[in-house]
């Protein structure tokens, strides 16, 4: 047995089967790499799902991070600390908002924004009690608790999980008139991701996000911007909904918040909203912890020069220059994205989306494939122009074109 042969069967001896992860055992990372146990380096082109905006092993958030453990790590939100306020502060600025609650995943900030705009729509809108709705789209991805895969439409994340949450309508995406035929004198939120990422990064037609925005200010209903894979530099603006002049009542954030160093994740919002929380009401021992706000501070910071979002627009630009051709040219069915993110739809004719993500780690190149026949590419903002060419050419290699 190789090492990686045994690595992995040690992994598969002791661990829950709910993933299917690539044949591949990563020891080390630097910037856009990943070297496994075997010495031999990998490009990363999938950046951890988009929690590794910042590349692997970022100076920048290490020193961070390290400064903070060597003062304090936790203190439980029993008591304050002196990176809260900051952290707070800096990340409203950052969302044009007034108020941020932390969390740690992604899941718990869709929960937390769940519970917000129930809470508001019964204190703030008047909804009478247990009758709040939210809105929410088919193929969401919103994480995997049990009221999160309530709303999902996608039959693997929901079936065998029930009984499921009440009180969410799940309605076309990208289709403004069944948005508006669903919203009722109960709807308290419409929760969207503005660009559909594990659905295999769908962009909305363009005027459906202002569409929504109308609609949900004229029916006093909350519209909450899941932007936890869309955001913080991905699709060249720290947030999608920025590309049609869209500012949402709520942003829900995650993964690249946390720099890829720690989980970090927060909703946003104004006074009106979040501040329908009493003491007591929400929480989590781990949320806004002093380590987690040290990163996140350092991410807000490369967020507020601009460089990124100008790198992920660029790189963006030339990405899709490079991939658009290849769609409907026998080997991609049809490419999609905006910024340094592309769903690319495999033709049957080249394999399986599992198929061209081994034939890509053959060649040291990292993706994965989602819903069977696509690719999503989504590599560190920070990679070269150089890297990214090296990975186009491994993929246009195993495509055959
Ligand atoms: C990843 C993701 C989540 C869930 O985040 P976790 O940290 O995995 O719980 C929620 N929404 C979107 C849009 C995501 O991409």
């Amino acid at each position: 047995m190789t090492s990686t042969e045994r690595g992995i069967a040690a992994a598969e001896a002791h661990s829950a089967h709910n993933y299917h992860p690539l044949p591949v055992v990563v020891a080390t990372a630097e910037g856009a790499w990943m070297t496994d146990v075997t010495g031999r380096r990998y490009l990363d082109l999938l950046a951890g799902y988009s929690a590794l905006n910042f590349g692997h092993g970022n100076r920048r958030l290490l020193d961070a991070a390290r400064a903070q453990l060597e003062r304090v790590t936790l203190t439980s939100r029993a008591f304050h600390h002196d990176r809260f306020a900051d952290f707070c502060t800096r990340l409203a600025e950052l969302c044009g908002m007034e108020l941020v609650l932390p969390m740690n995943t992604g899941a718990e900030a869709v929960e937390t924004a769940v519970k917000t705009a129930r809470k508001w729509g019964y204190r703030v809108k008047g909804v009478p009690d247990g009758r709040a709705k939210i809105i929410v789209a088919d193929n969401n991805f919103h994480g995997r608790t049990t009221t999160i895969v309530s709303f999902s439409t996608d039959p693997e994340a929901r079936a065998d999980f029930g009984p499921y949450t009440p009180g969410f309508e799940s309605v076309p995406y990208g289709d403004l008139a069944a948005l508006a035929a669903a919203v009722d004198e109960h709807t308290v939120a419409v929760l969207l991701e503005p660009i559909q990422g594990e659905a295999g990064v769908l962009v909305p037609p363009t005027g459906y996000l202002p569409g929504v925005r109308k609609l949900t200010r004229d029916r006093d209903v909350l519209f909450i911007a899941d932007e936890i894979q869309s955001g913080l530099g991905r699709t060249g603006r720290t947030f999608a909904c920025e590309h049609e002049d869209v500012v949402p009542d709520v942003y829900v954030l995650g993964k690249a918040l946390g720099g890829g160093v720690v989980p970090v994740s927060a909703v946003v919002s104004s006074r009106e909203v979040l501040g329908v929380f009493a003491p007591g009401e929400h929480g989590s021992t781990f949320g806004g912890n002093p380590l987690a706000c040290a990163v996140a501070l350092e991410v807000i910071a490369m967020l507020r020069t601009g460089e990124f979002q100008q790198r992920a627009t660029e790189l963006g630009a030339h990405l899709h220059h490079e991939l658009g051709p290849l769609a409907g040219g026998g080997a991609v069915d049809a490419v999609r994205g905006r910024g340094l993110w592309a769903g690319v739809d495999i033709n049957p004719s080249r394999g399986s989306g599992r198929a061209v993500s081994e034939r890509l780690l053959a060649r040291g190149v990292l993706v994965k494939e989602t819903h069977g026949a696509t690719i999503r590419i989504a590599p560190p903002l920070m990679i070269s122009k150089a890297d990214l060419d090296w990975g186009l050419d491994q993929l246009r290699h195993v495509l055959g074109v």
